[in-house]
């Protein structure tokens, strides 16, 4: 449990991303193409064969969720009000705006800003049941602006789960619909006779749910593909062992795949961690689950130094990573790749999943290396703007006549030149 840097074991954390499974693909493909070809009656009967339901009424209306979010426990509501304000602050100062200059007189470049007209949110069915990625995925859409938000989750037995239907309602969803798995996601990338196509897919859901996503992309756009949680704190002797412990078991408790790895320069921490890990993993719900996901993917490293330990940070790229060390925010400095970054003692993970504001929607797997958090610029597009004067297009004539010409588009050169001054 406590390793080097050099060690085996760092190897097989570095390669938790590579779960693609291919031996569904067939499956999925098969699926995505009966929607294609059959629309309806395809879904119906996937969606029979899949969840047991009959699908007499798929649709979700928005009064059906008011009437969950009505009869919702006032303890649970007041929670998800709190994190439904916290979440639309913080994405409020993601919003971009137009911009436009004047580039010469008379001559204007810029940028607009436009919301996508309508997203689906996959919400996955299942035993755990996460109202809080329900306004994750939603609420950064409504702060982009996005006209109609469709929310897709299967029923098995017809039912859905009462508390998801208040979050989609406090979150602002339009409309929803019982189907999932991968004959939801085929029908919210080309649309059916029931479900209305969208222009971009986001949320979590199982192999299936993730392989349609992957195979819908370009038809669609989709959010990134999020695999099992993964935690990474880096620890130095002002640290408190207990804490971290709870820390790396808040996350191996969601997955047998999930990741919690601590980096420390003081053996004396390291060793406290293993033992605080042994003792408050026994007194967990969910410690068959935790227990193998330490085994898996959990680790203590020992490294010579802080800055060691934040290189090795930037290697594994983790989806959460917490700096529990004296100068959390000099040390932040030096962190490139991270989903969320977690600062001070006072900060654990669940701050982040539950109530802060910042998205708990995060890269998984090393894909920090070029993923961001979902935010609202995933919910929005831009399109250049190019306005020229007279002066400016002769000012450039030439330019375009040899670049067109070098290329051999003269019907390029020729929407140029028509418009040359007769000299
Ligand atoms: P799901 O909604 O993802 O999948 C259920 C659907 O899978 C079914 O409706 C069915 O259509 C399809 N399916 C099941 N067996 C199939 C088969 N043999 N062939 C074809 N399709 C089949 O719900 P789930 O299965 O409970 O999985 C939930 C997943 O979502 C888990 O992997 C969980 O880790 C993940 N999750 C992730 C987050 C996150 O934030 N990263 C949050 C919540 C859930």
């Amino acid at each position: 449990m406590i390793i080097k840097r050099n060690d085996e074991k760092l190897k097989i954390i570095l390669g938790r991303g590579e779960s693609f499974n291919e031996q569904y693909m067939d499956t999925v493909l098969s699926i995505i193409n009966r929607i294609r070809k059959e629309g309806d009656t395809a879904l119906f009967e996937l969606t029979k064969k899949f969840d047991r339901f009959d699908c007499e009424k798929v649709e979700i209306t928005r009064k059906e969720m008011e009437k969950a979010y009505k009869n919702l426990d006032p303890k649970l509501k007041k929670a998800l009000e709190k994190a439904k304000d916290n979440i639309v602050s913080f994405h409020e100062k993601q919003l971009e705006k137009t911009w436009i200059y004047e580039k010469s007189e008379g001559t204007f470049l810029g940028q607009k800003i436009t919301p996508l007209e309508r997203v689906g949110v996959y919400v996955p069915g299942g035993k755990a049941v996460y109202p809080t990625s329900v306004m994750m995925n939603t609420l950064p859409a409504k702060v982009a602006g996005v006209k109609e938000i469709i929310m897709t989750t299967p029923a098995t037995g017809g039912e859905v789960n009462p508390v998801v239907l208040a979050a989609a309602y406090i979150a602002g969803v339009d409309r929803g619909f019982k189907v999932g798995g991968a004959q939801a996601i085929a029908a919210l990338a080309y649309g059916t006779a029931t479900v209305p196509k969208v222009d971009k897919i986001v949320g979590p859901g199982n192999i299936y749910v993730a392989l349609a996503k992957k195979l819908v992309f370009g038809q669609v756009d989709i959010d990134m593909i999020a695999g099992p949680s993964e935690v990474l704190i880096i620890a130095d002797k002002s640290a408190k062992a207990k804490y971290i412990a709870a820390d790396m078991l808040s996350q191996a408790e969601h997955d047998e795949l999930a990741s919690a790895v601590a980096v420390t320069d003081n053996k004396k921490l390291a060793e406290k961690i293993k033992e605080e890990l042994e003792k408050q993993l026994e007194a967990l719900p969910k410690k068959d689950i935790a227990k193998k996901s330490l085994d898996n993917y959990g680790a203590v490293i020992l490294v010579k130094d802080m800055d060691e330990a934040c290189e090795v940070a930037n290697v594994i790229a983790p989806e959460h990573l917490e700096l529990y060390v004296e100068s959390p925010m000099e040390m932040m400095l030096k962190i490139r790749n991270a989903g969320a970054i977690f600062l001070g003692e006072n900060t654990p993970e669940a701050v982040g999943d539950y109530i802060a504001g910042p998205n708990h929607v995060l890269p998984t797997g090393g894909t920090a290396r070029f993923f961001s958090p979902l935010g609202v610029y995933d919910f929005i597009k831009r399109s250049s703007i190019l306005y020229y004067s007279k002066k400016q297009l002769e000012e450039d004539m030439e330019d375009i006549i040899t670049l067109a010409e070098h290329e051999e588009l003269i019907a390029h050169r020729n929407s140029a030149s028509v418009r040359q001054k007769k000299r």
